[in-house]
């Protein structure tokens, strides 16, 4: 009897293209993809392992799915089982870099169970061609080694993937209509370390596929935009998004060296400038971690000072939290948990008010918007504007910007005599 499967992911935007391709290699090797844990035989789950707090959030999932699901097969696989060997109640476990082979494992050791009828079809497990973004995975692991980040040991070292598969999923996605495409790995900016095509040779290569689409990269480290890469995003301005989101997880000297990050608040605000000089008002956004050891109140004071002068779009606020396992974990000093919690909320207020002053900038101009629901869209600057008359969706639009909503969100009217 053809069985069915019930996937289930934790973790960050490359476990879920993950998790879809999976969904579509289930799909081909005759599985049927469940959507109610009720009427699956199978549970694959693509674990992550970030945080403490995300192997407790595994291990509760897991203990729910044996006390509720006695008969089901469950499968791990993710980051956890590369940093914890003892994941006794799974009963498959298939190591991250053996994904690709998940359902061999699974053909060979599952025994199989009940079956019934709810299920998601190929169109909605895949990404129906209505959406208007797909994902496209370009490499994985990391060798950067942060000290405060498991990932190197449970992805291992950056591997690229070749230029000519990731090729052929982009003109697939296009051809099933997909308008933007996101550029997503664990460091993408690692892309090409081991090849002899870099990342900005594999960007200009997509944005000179033909096609009316727009390329979004996601998280890039600040020591891998190159020359290089702003000269195609000056080159070809409608076929890459003027976004660009670059983590600097502290603003201070001090912290960044406990956090074994390669650049100092110079060096990053260097780049940043040179950007804007050559690019005018692209979004930058970034990600911090407050609290991390040893920051002390005139630290984290710094930091919020330099985040103000460097205009960031929006930050994304992180409280630090210990992983097992990492060099952060072992440091002395730690903040307390409820300094963190009280720097987080302050910095995302900051993050509020640098979203609003971006946004504002926006009142008055036409933009170029991508459709993505009706009354709905977003620019390549990545602001979700409130269209207030109608559009097809997944098409590009010019809409006038008439007002900006107290969350950043611009307010705009189709214009339609371009
Ligand atoms: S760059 Fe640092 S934070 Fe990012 S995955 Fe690599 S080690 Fe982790």
């Amino acid at each position: 009897m053809t069985k069915r499967i019930y996937f289930y992911t934790f973790g960050c935007k490359v476990n879920q293209v993950e998790i879809d391709h999976l969904k579509k290699k289930a799909l081909s090797a005759g599985y049927i993809i469940s959507g109610d844990l009720n009427n699956a035989d199978i549970v694959v789950i693509n674990s992550c392992t970030v945080t403490d707090k995300a192997d407790k959030k595994y291990h509760s999932f897991i203990r729910k799915i044996k006390k509720n699901y006695p008969d089901i097969t469950i499968v791990t696989t993710g980051c956890l089982p590369a940093i914890d060997k003892n994941i006794e109640d799974s009963d498959i476990i298939v190591p991250n870099e053996q994904k690709e082979n998940l359902f061999y494992y699974i053909n060979t050791k599952d025994s199989g169970k009940h079956a019934d009828n709810t299920l998601i079809n190929e169109k909605n497990a895949v990404g129906s061609s209505s959406k208007t973004r797909a994902f496209i995975k370009i490499q994985d692991g990391c060798d950067s080694y942060c000290s405060y980040c498991i990932i190197p040991f449970a992805r291992g070292n950056s591997r690229s993937r070749d230029l000519q598969s990731i090729k052929a999923e982009f003109e697939e996605k296009l051809r099933k209509g997909y308008k933007e495409i996101v550029l997503v790995g664990i460091h993408i900016g690692n892309y090409g370390k081991d090849t002899d095509v870099s990342f900005s040779d594999l960007v200009e290569e997509l944005v000179n596929i033909p096609g009316d689409f727009r390329i979004r990269l996601s998280s890039i480290e600040v020591c891998e935009i190159d020359d290089k890469l702003i000269e195609i995003f000056e080159k070809y301005p409608n076929k890459i998004c003027r976004h660009f989101h670059i983590p600097i997880q502290s603003a201070t000297d001090k912290i960044l060296s406990f956090m074994n990050r390669n650049y100092t608040v110079y060096e990053f605000t260097q780049t940043i400038k040179k950007i804007r000089s050559r690019l005018g008002d692209v979004n930058i956004g970034t990600d911090v971690i407050v609290g991390f050891p040893s920051e002390t109140k005139e630290d984290f004071e710094h930091t919020v000072n330099n985040l103000y002068h460097m205009n960031f779009g929006y930050i994304h606020v992180f409280p630090y939290s210990e992983r097992k396992g990492t060099k952060a974990a072992e440091m002395k000093d730690a903040v307390p948990v409820k300094i963190r919690k009280e720097r987080a909320k302050f910095l995302r207020d900051v993050s509020e008010d640098l979203k609003f002053s971006y946004s504002k900038e926006y009142f008055g101009q036409k933009v170029r918007v991508l459709v993505e629901s009706d009354g709905k869209g977003l620019t390549d600057s990545y602001l979700t504007v409130n269209l207030l008359n109608h559009a097809e969706k997944n098409t590009f639009v010019i809409a006038h910007i008439i007002g900006i909503n107290i969350d950043g969100s611009l307010i705009g009217k189709v214009s339609y005599d371009q």
